[in-house]
């Protein structure tokens, strides 16, 4: 199973800043903080990797980095190929679809080809819309 590798305890950590420097957002963070927590993805991606150890799979983590902004279909990142929270539409190619399932196909590809990487002994694992060129070694 692949999940997005979420940094939960960085993307709740406070808004409150120093008395130096006060940060901003601070009600809108706190308020985010609130419904990251809620959700216990730690918990649950700990308990999901428990069950799937014991019938011989594995949590797989991958880095989220462009997974939403990358398309399927041709492989260009951009921050124009995310329409809307819900759509995905290409600039370059004009492919269309539901912005989630995008996403998960990138997590997809992105958790194969750690996966593969980490078989084959290779160190780094490519994340999401990165291209290599295949004449330079
Ligand atoms: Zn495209």
């Amino acid at each position: 199973v692949y999940v997005e590798d979420l940094k939960v305890s960085n993307m709740s950590a406070s808004a409150g800043g120093t008395k130096e420097s006060p940060g901003k957002n601070v009600r809108q963070k706190s308020g985010l903080n609130r419904s990251i927590l809620d959700q216990g993805w730690y918990s649950f991606f700990q308990m999901l990797s428990y069950k799937l150890e014991r019938g011989g799979g594995k949590l797989i983590k991958v880095n989220p980095k462009n997974t939403s902004r990358t398309c399927p279909r041709c492989g260009l990142v951009s921050a124009e190929n995310r329409k809307s929270q819900a759509t995905f539409a290409c600039i370059g190619c004009g492919y269309r679809s539901n912005a989630d399932e995008v996403g998960a196909i990138n997590v997809l590809r992105a958790g194969r080809a750690q996966l593969a990487c980490a078989m084959s002994g290779a160190v780094r694992p490519l994340s999401a819309g990165t291209r290599r060129d295949p004449l330079q070694h």
